[in-house]
């Protein structure tokens, strides 16, 4: 997918992030070793399959190349700092500690159809969203694909069950880490990694315009879900800051092109805001800046953030809502909330820790 790799050039003196390489990338850094091609083969499986934590567990790799590896290649693995799970649904939500001591936060959701787990792109945000707890400490650093992979790895061996959906739509701004995102997604499709089919992936964006149409240029079957949450230029100003650099009109123009470019329907995201966007009128606008789409729209009553005002819509506010959209022919849903008593919005429990 990808022929330059800026993780593994800005590191060839540091030890090589190998569990962020694709398959063609890890033949070539082995073949530098003086290794043949089926090495690679072996060792991907190890990293991606069997997900071990150590070099020791390669046990069909000889020790001397495990010892070679020990010293010129770095294996990721993120650690579980702590785990809720919801009396209720199951939900889990986990705090993970990076390699270098950041803290992220992982939700594991357990549907009839199968296990989902949502992750993030990044430690902390720069896009600011006014109703977002994530945004609170700003961006701390993006993550490597390693780091987003391990996510859904560790996540599948405390369950013991198989991961089917992902979700990129934990902290961070995914395509404000473009690059790695890409390469993860590459090597979470994998036939001989874990082999999550792209159209049991979704990817949500705030909207940054140039990555969108770049996306979709790409030609993957991943759903792109985007961060609309207001029906206007002037509403969405007020809810998130990136709407001053990619108005509202940019945004639905690139929304369009992926789906035209890339035959995958767009999902809308719009979170439910009491007296902020809630209003019938708010729903009227909805309605004519989505009418002739082939898209879905999944409405969320915001999530409380401690350190915010924002509310949530009562019930029948959001029935209408609801309703108002589904008279004009548009595919909408509410989104269920899971782990209610684990609440706390995305971003809360990594908060608790200080990160
Ligand atoms: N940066 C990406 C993905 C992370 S946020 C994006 O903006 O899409 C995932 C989703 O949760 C986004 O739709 C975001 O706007 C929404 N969200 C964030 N905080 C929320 C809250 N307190 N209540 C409801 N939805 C929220």
């Amino acid at each position: 997918m990808h022929n330059t790799n800026p993780i593994i050039t800005e590191q060839m003196s540091e030890p090589a992030d190998i569990k962020s390489m694709t398959k063609p990338e890890l033949t070539a850094f082995l073949a530098r070793l003086g290794e043949k091609p089926f090495r690679a083969g072996q060792i991907f499986k190890w990293l991606h399959q069997r997900q071990v934590r150590s070099f020791e567990e390669m046990t069909d790799i000889s020790k001397d190349l495990r010892n070679v590896l020990q010293k010129t290649a770095q294996l990721t693995v993120i650690k579980s700092v702590e785990v809720q799970i919801s009396k209720q649904d199951g939900t889990r939500k986990y705090l993970f500690a990076l390699p270098d001591g950041h803290m992220i936060e992982s939700v594991l959701m357990k549907y009839k159809h199968g296990n989902s787990v949502c992750i993030s792109s990044q430690a902390g945000c720069r896009m600011a969203c006014r109703f977002c707890a994530s945004a609170i400490g700003g961006l701390v650093r993006s993550l490597h694909p390693s780091e987003m992979l391990e996510q859904i790895y560790r996540i599948g061996q405390d369950i013991g069950e198989r991961i089917s959906n992902v979700v990129v739509m934990g902290t961070g701004e995914p395509l404000d880490n473009y690059d790695n995102l890409l390469r993860f997604l590459e090597l979470l499709s994998d036939e001989h990694g874990l082999h999550i089919s792209q159209r049991s992936i979704t990817v949500s964006t705030c909207g940054l315009v140039p990555q969108i149409r770049a996306l979709a240029d790409r030609k993957l079957q991943i759903t792109l879900a985007l961060s609309l949450h207001a029906p206007s230029q002037e509403k969405r100003l007020l809810l998130m800051p990136v709407a001053a650099k990619y108005d509202l009109a940019q945004v639905m123009e690139a929304c369009d092109y992926y789906f035209a470019t890339t035959g995958r329907r767009m999902t809308f995201e719009y979170s439910l805001v009491h007296g902020v966007n809630d209003t019938e009128e708010d729903a009227e606008q909805l309605c004519a800046l989505l009418g002739n789409k082939n898209c879905h729209v999944n409405l969320i009553p915001v999530n409380p953030v401690r350190e915010r005002s924002f509310r949530q819509p009562d019930m029948n506010t959001t029935m209408r809502f609801k309703n108002k959209l589904e008279k004009n022919k548009i595919n909408v849903t509410i989104r269920r909330e899971m782990g209610r008593d684990i609440d706390g919005a995305c971003g809360q429990l990594r908060k608790k820790y200080g990160h």
